[in-house]
This record gives C-alpha cells, structure tokens and sequence, in this order.
C-alpha cells in the first residue's frame, strides 16, 4: 500500500484576482515505503508547491491527498498529525534552527508529538546518528557547527519525529562535494534501515541519476515525464523542451552508464541533433 497517494491534484495561486496562476494540473503520485523518488523541472514548474500538498500545507483545488488510504482533508484538524508522518525539509533547512544546543533543537518535534522525556532522548540521539553525528553534539551549539554539520542537524530534527517519508527540497544547495557526498551516503544508509521513503527536489541531474529509483519531470504544473533515470534521461529532447540542462543530463547519463547501466546514450545525441 502506498504511504501517500495524490489523485488528480490541482491546484492555482489567487484565484480571483489578477495574479491568479495554474500551478498544478491534474497531478497523480503514489509513494510507496522506502522508495526514492525524484523530482525535476525548471524555475517555476511547480515542484515546490507540489510538495506542499504532501503534508497538508496546501489544499488541492481539486483532487485528493490520501495519507495512509484516508484523505488529509476529510478532518482538517487531523492534518497536524499528517507533519508528523510526512516530514518537510525546506531548502536551507539550517535557517530554522533556533535552539541553543543540538539535542534541544532536534527535540523540537517529538515534543511536539507529546512524546515523554525518555522517548524524546532516545528520538533525539537515534536522529543524530542517522545523520552521522555522535552523542558529543548533543551538548553543543548548533550556531558554532559548520554548514554541512547545521545541515545534517536541521535534517535530524525531521527525522527525530520518525516520519514515513522524508521530503527534501534542494538537500544539498550550497554544500561542498564533500559535504553533497556525506550527506547522501546517511540519507542511503537511513533509508535501509528504517525502509523510510525519500522524495527528493533537485537541480542537480547527477544527484539523481545516482540515488533516485524513480523521476518524475514537471512542466507547467503536470508532470510530463516518469520513470526510471535511465529511461526518463534518454528523452534528453523533450527534456530541453522542458527547460532541463541537456549537457548536465548527458553527463550524468555517462555516469550510468560507466557504473553498467543499460543506457542508450545514443537516443542523446539522435535528440540533440
Ligand atoms: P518551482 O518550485 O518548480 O520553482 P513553484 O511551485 O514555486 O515552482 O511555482 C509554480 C508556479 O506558481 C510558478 O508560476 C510561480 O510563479 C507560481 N507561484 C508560486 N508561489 C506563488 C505564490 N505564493 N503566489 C502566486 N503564485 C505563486
């Protein structure tokens, strides 16, 4: 069963007035647990508020949000819940930190979930080493870590409240190689463990080449392409049409292809032409 299912979502922005704008367009998606998913699409092609509806922050027009088989909206006032079971991680996810210790800061969410003090610690160190910090950040200063580490401690803080999908938009925006490569190789290792699914926002085609199982390419509010990386990749034609980086594509299709991957690159080059 899927965690969470969009049918036929649609969605615009001021209706009524003169700003009113079509940001979503009959969209339909099925998450299913431990998947990693990928979303693409130029500036302004909806992924952000597409992934706004996931956790009730934004109410479809038109369709249904299931979480679970149940419609978030059906009881609005369940939708509190629905955070805690689909956790949004926004772009430079550091910016929100405000605790003056690490454990604090992670603990932010739990506590918010009721939880007692002894399940909260327990939350709060088990986050931690998801994201590859030890217990000696428990105690220190999130404002004195370095960009890569506030990051992995704001992700923490997510994946403290234990959610059954973990969305992150741009997870990598403004980290060094090293910091993009330390960063994945927890969101993998935290992925099989918990079996927790990943819907991943990225700009970068070899961040998802290399992790996604599953892309979906928005254009205008509909998604327009779906599939494996592989197979969605090789459409490098249409993928320009969409605004995509086709040598950015081609690139990370290489990529695929040197790790053994069936891809035929020279559907890239026949689109180019
Ligand atoms: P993306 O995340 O792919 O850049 P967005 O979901 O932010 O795309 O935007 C989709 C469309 O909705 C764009 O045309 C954008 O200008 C418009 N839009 C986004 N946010 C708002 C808003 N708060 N009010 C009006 N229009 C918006």
């Amino acid at each position: 069963m899927a965690i969470i299912e969009l049918r036929d979502i649609s969605f615009r922005y001021g209706t009524g007035t003169p700003f009113e704008k079509q940001a979503l367009q009959d969209i339909c998606l099925s998450v299913e647990h431990g998947a990693f998913i990928g979303i693409i699409g130029h500036t302004g092609s909806g992924k952000s508020t597409l992934i706004r509806h996931f956790n009730g922050l934004l109410r479809p027009d038109s369709g249904q949000v299931l979480v679970n088989n149940e419609d978030i909206w059906k009881h609005p006032k369940q939708i509190r819940s629905i955070r805690f079971q689909i956790g949004l991680v926004f772009q430079y996810p550091e910016t929100q930190i405000f605790a003056d210790t690490v454990a604090r800061d992670i603990a932010y969410g739990p506590k918010n979930m009721g939880l007692d003090q002894e399940t909260i610690n327990q939350r709060v160190r088990e986050a931690l080493s998801f994201v590859g910090l030890d217990d000696s950040y428990l105690d220190r200063n999130p404002f004195r870590l370095s960009g890569g580490e506030m990051r992995r401690v704001a992700i923490a803080g997510v994946m403290a409240m234990r959610p059954a999908i973990l969305v992150l938009d741009e997870p990598t925006a403004g980290l060094d190689p090293e910091g993009c490569r330390n960063l994945f190789d927890h969101l993998e290792q935290y992925r099989r463990k918990t079996n927790t699914a990943i819907v991943m926002v990225s700009h970068s085609m070899e961040e998802i080449a290399e992790h996604v199982q599953r892309v979906l390419v928005l254009d205008k509010g509909r998604i327009v392409l779906e599939g494996s990386v592989p197979s969605v990749f090789a459409h490098a034609g249409i993928l320009n049409q969409f605004g995509l980086d086709v040598p950015q594509i081609t690139k990370a299709l290489l990529g695929l292809k040197k790790k053994g991957y069936p891809v035929d690159t020279s559907a890239v080059t026949v689109d180019q032409a």
